[in-house]
Parts: structure tokens; sequence; C-alpha cells
């Protein structure tokens, strides 16, 4: 599809530009673990400087530094941050079909590493920054581009560092973020993520505790792997308690056909049974849904203290992913485990492994209105919906950070919908069609002047 409302030649200047940033910073490896992210910092920062601009690079240790710009219009306004990681997840070259780091242009896409999550809106922000300056920075505000450290693992040297480090330099009142834009066509409908908050993650390890012995004569009580077995059932059995504050209405409607069914679906009293039927007719969508209702269990790993067949092991530890809705944490987890496990005779005990509170912006707001603006410009009849991200993003520092901060996550696709794009990130053969590239930075461009009006 086309970009309407932007002449061909302004299409053709910005596609040249963003799709060569772009391969320019696929060469640059940033893998994280170890990330070095400091090469592409300086890369960004001489791009800049060719273009009469000038950033800072900051940051620690040497080798994981981040690049931010600030661009003031022309007259005061608000505060509008374009965030993008610069780091990649590894690449294991046998199975792709191009060096993961070769930057190669073919077909109609931007091969390589990062170039769906995230240097290609890396490389969008850059050129709309660019662009808004060689025209006169003819806005309210003030825009700060920041491509940032560390967000794939560990997340200590990036978005987390300026805003702990820096807040001088990135607190906003308006985020620009990874983590939506991708879409579906949903009953001939264009339908787009707009990512307003993420859930957040409480994993936990459940020790269970067993008499040891020797295990040529079976234990009828006592046996901690059974009672591991007994405690992984039950909690994939559970239905966690129905919230739904930040359940995506619009979402459910457009999704669920059945008008029985979706209407089950948003009544917290029948959402469960409800959630159970969907899962047989369509667990696509079952799926799609069911993360936005509560509380979740994956339990993963399940580990035994003895190695020994003919041995019964004093403990088994079982390790669970569990992510929690925005603004709700440990204590709620703890609450639900314990119902859950009711019936559970064994000894268990629990030790969360690493906890982060998720957040939300509001789901309306001035940057939301300047969003779909945009988009109905350039895509017309386009629907956005807000949700929640399951994973994590950087947004989530900055909220917890800068509590007025509001951020979402948008770097809409034009050409390849969710069911290709979906598919690419953190996989072999990662791409990115040049016309979404270009797209993302010409919608990021119109953003500026429209919120910034
Ligand atoms: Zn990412």
């Amino acid at each position: 599809m086309d970009i309407a409302g932007i002449d061909a030649q302004a299409v053709a200047e910005v596609q040249k530009e963003v799709v060569d940033l772009l391969a320019d910073l696929i060469r640059i490896d940033t893998s994280n673990p170890p990330g070095n992210e400091t090469q592409a910092a300086l890369f960004l920062d001489k791009w800049f400087r060719a273009r009469g601009l000038e950033g800072e690079i900051v940051g620690e240790p040497a080798h994981r530094k981040n690049f931010v710009l600030r661009l003031e219009g022309t007259r005061p306004g608000p505060t509008l941050l374009l965030l993008a990681h610069m780091d990649v997840v590894p690449a294991e070259p046998p199975a792709w079909s191009v060096p993961p780091f070769a930057g190669v242009v073919r077909d109609d896409h931007v091969w390589g590493r990062g170039a769906d999550d995230i240097k290609n809106l890396v490389a969008a922000h850059a050129v709309a920054v660019s662009r808004l300056a060689a025209s006169g920075r003819d806005f309210a505000g003030t825009v700060i581009y920041a491509a940032t450290a560390d967000e794939e693992e560990g997340t200590d040297c990036g978005a987390r560092w300026l805003v702990r480090n820096r807040p001088d330099l990135v607190k906003s009142d308006y985020l620009l973020n990874e983590g939506g834009g991708e879409f579906d066509v949903i009953r001939g409908e264009r339908v787009y993520e707009l990512n307003t908050g993420e859930k957040g993650t409480a994993q936990f390890r459940l020790t269970v505790h067993g008499e040891a012995g020797h295990a040529s004569v079976p234990l009828r009580k006592g046996n901690a792997v059974v009672a591991a077995a007994q405690i992984i059932q039950a909690l994939h059995e559970y239905d966690p308690e129905v919230h739904m504050e930040h359940l995506p209405v619009d979402y459910v409607r457009m999704l669920v056909d059945d008008a029985d069914l979706c209407e089950r679906l948003l009544d917290p009293v029948t959402a469960r049974a409800a959630l159970r039927e969907l899962h047989e007719r369509d667990d696509q969508t079952a799926r799609l849904l069911e993360p936005h209702y509560g509380v979740t269990f994956s339990p993963t790993i399940v580990h035994s203290s003895s190695e020994a067949i003919n041995v019964f092991p004093e403990k088994v530890e079982v390790t669970v992913d569990c992510r929690t809705l925005a603004g709700r944490g440990e204590d709620e987890v703890r609450a639900e485990v314990d119902r859950a496990l009711a019936g559970i005779e064994a000894p268990w005990d629990l030790e969360f492994v690493g906890s982060v509170m998720g957040n939300a912006s509001p789901d309306s707001s001035p940057l939301g209105d300047a969003i779909d603006r945009v988009m109905q410009r350039h895509v017309p009849g386009a629907k956005i919906v807000g949700l929640h991200c399951v994973g994590f993003t950087d947004s989530n520092w900055f909220r917890a950070a800068f509590p007025d901060v509001v951020a979402y996550g948008f770097g809409p696709y034009i050409e390849e919908d969710v069911s290709i794009t979906g598919d690419l990130t953190h996989n072999h053969d990662e791409r990115i069609h040049v016309k979404d590239v270009t797209f993302q930075a010409v919608f990021a461009e119109g953003l500026v002047r429209e919120l910034l009006r």
C-alpha cells in the first residue's frame, strides 16, 4: 500500500535516507550481550553532525553508551521523546539466508539482526528529526531523540541509566517507543495495535519439600516429585481472579464475531468460562485475549535436588513465569498462588526471582489523538486499538521515573501485516519492507508536527 497524503518525491527522499541508515546500523554488531552500543552511538553522532546537529553520547560503562539529541522548535511547547534501543538479540548465522550483520538490501527488504527490533525505529526517528531540523524546526516545543543501550538483556545501562542519571536530558511530556504499530486486517478493516502500557513480571520459584530416602518402596505421601506434578497441574488449571480494568474492550469486540460469546467475555462473572470456550473454538484469539484478564502462570522449569534414579529427592523446584496486570504486584501473586495450591498437602514455599511492576499511561491523551490524526491522513480508515503489551519495553522505566509522562509504543507498518512481521522479531531472517521503515520515518515526522503544533 502507498502512503497517502504525501507526495512521491518526499517519500523517495525519505526512503533513500532511512534505508541507507538502517543498513549502516545493522552492520554495527550490537548483539546483547555484550552490547557494544557505543559504536552505534558514535556512528549516530557522526551522522547527525554531518547534518549540522549535535547530540550527546552519555552513559556507562564506556562500551555501552547512549546517544541523545535535543531539538528545540521555533515556539515553546511540550516535549516529545522519540525512543528506540540500539542493542539487538544475538544471531546464529547458519540459520540465516543472508549474513545477519551485513545490512543486505534486496527484494524490497532490509535484512539483518535489528531490522525489525528495533534499529528500524532508531533509523526512522533519526531521519524524522533531521528533516524537522532541515525544514526550519517549525514546531512548538522540543523533540528529544534517544537511541539507547541495553534493552534486550539486563536493562541497566540504557533507558534505566538515563532516567536515573540524566533526567535533565530525557524527561518529557510525551514518549513514543517501540512495542506497537503492527496491523492486522480484521473483517476488511486495518486494525493497528497501540501499546498504552505493559504488563509486569513476578516470576517465582516454588520449592516443594519431600521425604528423602531410598526409592525401592514407593512413598504414598512425601514424594516431592509427585507433589511437584500436582502443583504444576493445579497452577495450570487454576482460574485467576478476573480484573477488567485494562481489558481492551474494543479489541475483544473486533476479534470475537459471536455477539453472545463476546458479551460473556466482557462480564467478569462469565469471562473465565467464556475464555475456555474461545480456546476450543479459536485458540489463537483466546491466547491474544487471555493475558489481559489477570495474572498468568506458566511453569517452565522443574529441577530435582537428587540426580539419582533410586533416591527420593529432598526437594523439587518448580519455576514459573508469571505476568501481572499493570499496577499489580507480588502480594497479589502470592495470594493467587495460595488459592491455586489450597488443596496441595505437601509443604512448599515461594520465592520471587525477579519482579518488575507493570505500568501504563492513560488510554486517551493528546498523544493518542495526534497518532490517530496522522494515521488517518496516511492510512485512511485505520482503526487504532490501545492495549497493554505482554512483554516488557523501556517505556516502563520512564513511566516509573516520571509519573506524568504519557508513553506509548507505536511504530506503524503500512505494507506487511502482523502475520508476517509478528514472526520476525528475534527470529532468523529478520527483515523489514522498505515501505514499512519509510512509513515509520514519515509517521514520526508527521507526529511531531501534529502533536507540537
Ligand atoms: Zn525491542
